[in-house]
Order: structure tokens, then sequence, then C-alpha cells
């Protein structure tokens, strides 16, 4: 290995002095329990210096001072950060993501061919210098009119009378109606009527000239062709006898009828939803059938990845569009790599699953090779399909082999066992964290081994009696399937990317159980055709169907976590409830972080609007923030924090972590579930200040899962999507254990799911596939854990089986075994 990049003295939030070494050219895997401070040294130490030495840069160039930096780092190379909390656009399709549709626009230059709606014959677009070399060409020592047509058979937005007042108005009068010459000076009435008799709307075309064409005249030709430009509305046209007329047009003109059609740019290739709005429909349909080699763009449109890597492989392609042409092979070829190869082009990309689009990112992050950086990912294998792992780390490798560096925060034991280097951060979460646990070469690092049997042998088998029952799910890629899932049980659906997982369990099951619950199960058949499904049934009714899916809208600069989780409005209660908020007449939205609506005195800092920071967007584009000058970041206004309760100001209160809170808020009940609800999955070290958007991937989807799984009343339906999202192999064994005791409760848990130490502590499992895409959406199996190992067909099983009979690396976080720093 060549070198290292040296942190010397990290304090970013919770790193404790941190000072180390991570080698260059080489995987490194960051590890350690949630809050440890991985995303603290990946993103907020690494990533930010990086992004801060690209701003230096630019301010420099500025002759502006730039950002001082707050730790040591040398040796850092250019970084590029992959964050997987990225907002999404919604108008993206897959192809635009990519930025494939403008490779489609240079396709489309280097082999495309435009027929005409009309005759068939191919539309052409023609420059100045292109029309008078082609006519020079063409008419050669023969006496020719240049015309300018002014309205064709196919186009009616030009009256015949204005069409005519045109032509005498730019000073022509001689003018060719259909087929007939006439002066319009003298015959003006005659050549109208002609137009207003005639069955059809028929051509109307101005002489602009007429002389002999020659290379001696060429001046004349191209000034000709200058005025007709002008003059024209339906393009140019050249008429010599006895040959039939040439149609010429800078925007594209039909070489067989003259049709002139409009101009395609690279713009109209912008097929994002909406940008081809300003064409007419007729324009859309033209656009649609202009051929790239041998079919047309609306049949390519129509195409999923693989088909359209295969479907490049057939063109012809010139010399100067080649490198474009490539660099679109690599993107394609990689998507495949990764598992994408079953997308659909135009599939919105709002619309995939979370392990969809943490690879088309990926996949678009890597389609530049480039050399000498740092990449810094964050938990690359989420929502990955275990048969799918292999291929990531392949691609992993190759960034490495083309002589990049690359951290990837992650705990998979696929990754983290083939890595080059391994360092953990700990030993616990939030201020128990940030310190180096340890830090070395994987190859040395000793594996310990575990006796223990896989999970279902030691669970008692259970019996179900009570099913969600569903028949004929058709919603996507789903085969008419019809699947029972027990009730009062922990059931996972698992299944490769793009199987159905997502489109059975939040499209499918989400809606209907919602809506039997509402209708009480008295629901028309007709009202389940509507969610694609035949029929549904519950053998027990359910009292509430919670899903752990929240857009990443809610993820604003004004939530925390105390406001998301509902703590905020208890504490905000017990502050108005004091004897000195009582005296100042100041009630619960006097404490409140935002406007409500009949609130005239809000208590929140009026600068900052109770952020505690002000925002800024820096040179780079990228948001910077910076303490409140006027209340220091505290929040709220003096007079207000003079108000305590059991001492606190309601800005100390606010930065508690959720253990100290607890303590402080026993007494009253609703507080108190809330918080539990979070220390129940291990967030007891957050604060309750800490905005949510600068929560680690994992913790956010924790805090939505702890939210989510909040003690309910009565028989609840959980519909989780990858809950064990971001955890470490110990943390999911806890979250197993946190879902088996919801279940004793009474509730039913469905989770989406690629972990196999959650799978594996299953009840039932739904196992889809058994491909992707059209290859999907059939069930591959249903049953125990146990049965799922023996099935042979399920690529999930035989992950399952090789998981549980394997010792992993992994097994070593969070424990005291060390390995020696090189
Ligand atoms: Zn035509
Ligand atoms: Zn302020």
């Amino acid at each position: 290995m060549k070198g290292h990049i040296e942190i010397i003295g990290a304090t970013t939030n919770n790193l404790k002095n941190l000072s180390l070494r991570i080698p260059k050219h080489a995987l490194t895997v960051l590890c350690g329990p949630s809050g440890a401070g991985k995303t603290s040294l990946a993103i907020d130490t690494l990533a930010a210096e990086g992004n801060r030495r690209l701003e230096a840069l630019a301010q420099l160039s500025r002759g502006n001072t730039s950002r001082p930096r707050t730790v040591s780092i040398s040796n850092l190379p250019m970084t590029l950060a992959m964050k997987r909390k990225l907002h999404l656009k919604n108008r993206h399709n897959v192809l635009s993501f990519l930025g494939l549709d403008a490779l489609l626009y240079q396709l489309f230059m280097a082999c495309g061919k435009r027929p005409c709606p009309l005759c068939g014959a191919e539309i052409r677009s023609w420059s100045l210098q292109e029309m008078t070399t082609a006519i020079l060409e063409s008419f050669s020592k023969r006496r020719a009119e240049v015309l300018a047509v002014i309205t064709h058979p196919s186009a009616t937005e030009v009256s015949p009378e204005e069409a005519l007042n045109l032509i005498l108005d730019a000073g022509y009068a001689k003018a060719y109606i259909g087929d007939r010459v006439f002066d319009l000076n003298r015959e003006f009435e005659a050549a109208l009527s002609l137009c207003q008799h005639h069955p059809q709307q028929i051509s109307i075309e101005a002489v602009i000239d007429n002389f002999q064409i020659d290379q001696s005249n060429r001046s004349r030709l191209t000034e000709a062709l200058r005025f007709a430009e002008r003059l024209q509305k339906q393009g140019i046209s050249i008429r010599a006898t006895p040959a039939a007329p040439q149609y010429f047009s800078q925007s594209g003109v039909c070489q067989g009828c003259g049709r002139q059609s409009f101009g395609i740019t690279a713009r109209h290739f912008g097929l994002r939803a909406g940008t081809t709005a300003d064409l007419i429909p007729p324009q859309q349909a033209e656009l649609l059938s202009i051929k790239i080699g041998t079919q047309d763009l609306g049949t390519i449109l129509t195409f999923s990845m693989e088909d359209f890597g295969k479907y490049l492989n057939t063109l012809q392609i010139g010399s100067s569009y080649l490198p474009a042409f490539q660099a679109a092979r690599r993107i394609i070829a990689l998507s495949a790599q990764l598992g994408l190869g079953h997308l659909g082009l135009m599939r919105p990309v709002s619309t995939l699953s979370l392990g969809e689009t943490t690879r088309l990112r990926l996949s678009k992050q890597f389609q530049e090779p480039m050399q000498g950086l740092l990449y810094i990912l964050d938990e690359p294998t989420l929502g990955l399909h275990p048969h799918d792992v292999s291929c990531l780390l392949e691609t992993l490798r190759n960034l490495r082999d083309q002589g990049n560096s690359v951290l990837a925060v992650e705990h998979h034991p696929g990754i983290v066992s083939n890595a080059d280097y391994l360092i953990e951060l700990g030993p616990g979460a939030g201020r128990d964290g940030g310190s180096l646990v340890r830090c070395g070469p994987i190859s040395e690092a000793p594996t310990i081994s575990s006796e223990l049997p896989p999970p279902w042998q030691i669970s008692k088998c259970r019996h179900f009696e009570n099913y969600v029952r569903l028949e004929g799910a058709c919603l996507h890629n789903l085969k008419h399937i019809k699947a029972n899932l027990p009730l009062e049980a922990l059931s996972c659906v698992s299944g490769v990317s793009g199987s159905g997982k997502s489109s059975l369990v939040m499209g499918t099951l989400a809606p209907a159980a919602d809506l039997a619950r509402r209708k009480r199960g008295d629901v028309p058949a007709a009202e389940y055709q509507k969610l694609a499904l035949k029929s549904f049934s519950l053998d027990q009714p359910v009292s509430g169907v919670v899903t752990n899916t929240l857009g990443e809208q809610t993820i604003t600069q004004t939530a925390l976590v105390a406001t998301y989780c509902g703590v905020f409005d208890f504490i905000r209660e017990a502050f108005a409830g004091t004897l000195m908020a009582r005296m100042q007449g100041y009630t619960a939205s006097h404490f409140a972080l935002s406007h409500g609506k009949h609130d005239r005195t809000p208590g929140f800092c009026k600068k900052c609007r109770g952020l505690g920071v002000e925002i800024f967007d820096s040179q780079s584009g990228e948001q910077q923030s910076q303490t409140c000058p006027e209340c220091h970041g505290l929040r709220f206004n003096k007079e207000l924090l003079k108000v305590k309760y059991k001492q606190l100001s309601i800005s100390e209160f606010l930065s508690l972590c959720v253990d100290e809170a607890l303590s402080k808020l026993e007494h009253i009940t609703q507080a108190r579930a809330c918080l539990q609800a979070l220390t129940r999955l291990g967030l007891g070290y957050l604060n309750l200040g800490q905005p949510l958007c600068t929560l680690s991937s994992g913790e956010l989807q924790r805090l939505r899962l702890a939210v989510a799984l909040k003690p309910r009343r009565g028989s609840t339906l959980y519909l989780l999507d990858e809950p064990s999202a971001g955890l470490t192999p110990s943390e999911t064994r806890h979250l197993a254990e946190v879902l088996h005791q919801i279940r004793s409760e009474g509730h039913t848990i469905i989770a989406i799911e690629h972990n196999l130490e959650l799978i594996g502590r299953a009840d039932y499992i739904l196992d889809l596939g058994p491909g992707a895409g059209p290859y999907g959406g059939e069930i591959v199996f249903q049953g125990t854990p146990a049965q799922l190992c023996a099935c042979q067909t399920s690529l999930t099983g035989q992950a399952l089986k090789s998981h549980f009979s394997a010792v992993s690396i992994c097994d070593i976080i969070g424990t005291q075994v060390t390995i020696q720093p090189n």
C-alpha cells in the first residue's frame, strides 16, 4: 500500500480527539455501533474537509478568505462522498438520472433518421451551406427557381389571404399557388379565389429568384436562400422543370412531400416528465417515431437497461460519437453488474425500491472512471439482496484497482471480510463513542468461533391459526400471487431487488389492510380490484396499520428528535405549567419552535426563527450554517429562557439526551412512552434538540422505526421497510428481540428484509422471485426459516444456510478482541 491519509485530532460531533491513518489505494471498512461516530468521521470530517479544500481553491481564485480548517488531515486526496440521504427529484427517470438521455441525442445525431408521418420519406434538416452545396450539385447548369414556402397542405396556421399579403409586403410579386404561377400585383383576386375554392389547403410559395445555377453565381444562390429563409413559414423549395421540386429547411423538412417539421434539439431528449410539454401532440408523436438504427425512439424507450445495452451493441457508430457511446456502454454494463438490468429506461426514479436507488446512484457515481480519489460510501449494501453483494464488492474492488481509495461505512459480512482494512469506532454510542477501538488490516484480524446453532433451532416452533390472506395480487410485476401471512407473528418478505417485495407489502398489503380496517372487513370486491387485488381478508380484525416509510420531505431543518418523536409537546406543556410561566401568561404554544395558526407572540428567536443557526449557501452551492448571533444557538428569546422546569431552561432541556430526559419526565406517562420507544431501539444517546438532517442514515432509519413501533393498544399490523438498515449484527439481533416482544403483545409484523440475521429469526418467510422485474413477481417459497434453508430454488435460502454456518469477522465488532495496527 502506498501511503496513508493521516487524521490528527478530529473532534467533530462526538469524536474524542481522534487520530488515525487510513491506507490509500485500499478498500477500508468503517464499523462500530450506531452513534459511535462513523458518519462524523467519514462524512462530517473527511468529506467536509475535502469539500472545504475545493471551496478554498475557488475562494483563492476570487481573492476571498476561506473557512478555517478544523482538523489536521494530511495526504488527503480529492474526496467524493456518496451520502444516502440525497434528495431525488421525482421528475427523473432511470434514463435521465444516469444522464443517458444526452446519449440518445448523440445517437440520433450519429445514426438517426426521421420518417415523414405523411409519406414515410426521410425528414432532413439543412444548414444554409449544406443547402447551397446540394443545390449546386443537383441543379448544375440548369435554370431553377428559389421559393419560400408560405403554406403547405399539412400546415394551416396562415390563411391564404395572409400568405399572399405577406409575399406582397416583402416586396415579391410572383407566387406559385399549387403548380400555377400568378403575378400578385395583377392577379391577386384570381390567386385568392383559386386558394379559397380549392377543396384542400393548397401550397403557396413566393418566387425569390430565378437563374441559371452554377458555381459562378454561388453567392447569388446563397443570397436568394437567405432571403427565402427570412420569408418562409414552411421551408424552401427549388423548382426546375421537368424535375419534381426539392425541399430544404433548417429545422427539418420531408424530402418527399415537402412537409415542414420542427427542429429537434438536445433539449427534446431531456425526457424527464414534462420537458417535452412544449411540443404539441403531433410533434411528440413525430419525436417518438424517429429512428435510431433499426428501432424507433418510442420502442427504444420501452427497453429495459439490459435490452438497451444489447441494442447499443448492434449500432454502427462513427468515430466522432464514439467516446459518448462507449461511456454509455460502461454505465449500462456497470448497472447490469449491480443487478439493475431489469429496470425500464423510463421508470420514474421515485418508484424504485431503496436498494435499486442506492445502486443506481452507485452506477451514476462510478460512470466516469477516475483515479486517485477517496470515495466515501455510506452503507452501500443497504437494500441489497445477499446474492447481489458480491457484484457490489467487485465494483468497489475495481475502483480500488483503478488507483482510488475507498472508505465504506459498512457492516455487511460479505464486504467486511473481503475488505483490506478495518477501522472500528466505539466503544458505545453518543457520548460513550467517538474513540478508536481497533484499526488494522483485515488479514490480521482474529476470528472468533461461534458455537451457537442457527436461531430457528433454538426458538420453539410456533403454530399459526390466523392469517392475512390475499389472492390475485398483480400490481406492477406481481404475477397474480396468492399469499397467506400469519397474524401475531414476525414475517419477512425477502427476494432479490426488483422481485416485487415493495409492490406486495407497501403497494398492496398496506392499502388493502387499511381499507379492511376502515370498513371493518365489509369491502366490496370492486374496491380491492382497484388495488390490483382479487380478494383480501383478515382472519382477525386489526386496530391499526402502521408503516415506517416516511418521505424525505419530513426531514426539514426544523425537525428535531424531540419534535419528531412527539415528546416535545409534553415538554412544552410541562414548561407552560410552571408557576413562572403561568404568572407571565405563557402557554405551551409560546414554547413551540414553529408558528401555530393562532400564535401571535412566539417565544423563539426572531432572527433565526428557532433554528439556533443561520443557514446560507456557500460559494460551492452547499448549505453552510453558523450559530445565530442573536440567541447564540439557544433558539428562544431571553424572556422565555428565564422559565425553568426542573432547574433547566427550555433550551437546556433540548440539549439533554433521551436517557437523561427520560429520568426527568418519568412521571408523565405519554412523554415516557415517546422516549421509551427510542431507548428500546438503543437511541437513548440522541440529543432531544438534534436536527434530523444531522443523523446518520442508520440512526434516521431507526428513529422512524422507533416512532412507528411506539406502544399501541389493540392489535396493530406493522408493515416495515428494511427495519435492520444501518444496524450492526448485534444491533440487529437486539431488534429481533424487540420485534419478538411486540409480536407477543398480539401485534403482527411484516418486514421487507434482506438482513439474514433478521430473516433467520423470523417466524415466517415469504420469498419472492425468482428474478427481478418481468422475471420476478412469483412466490418462490413460503414457510419457516428452517424450511427455507432446505429450499434449493431460493437464492435467499442458499444465502441463509451459508450465513449461519460460516463464522464471520463481523462477530468481533463490539467485542474486546484486538488486532494490531500496522
Ligand atoms: Zn412526406
Ligand atoms: Zn437565534
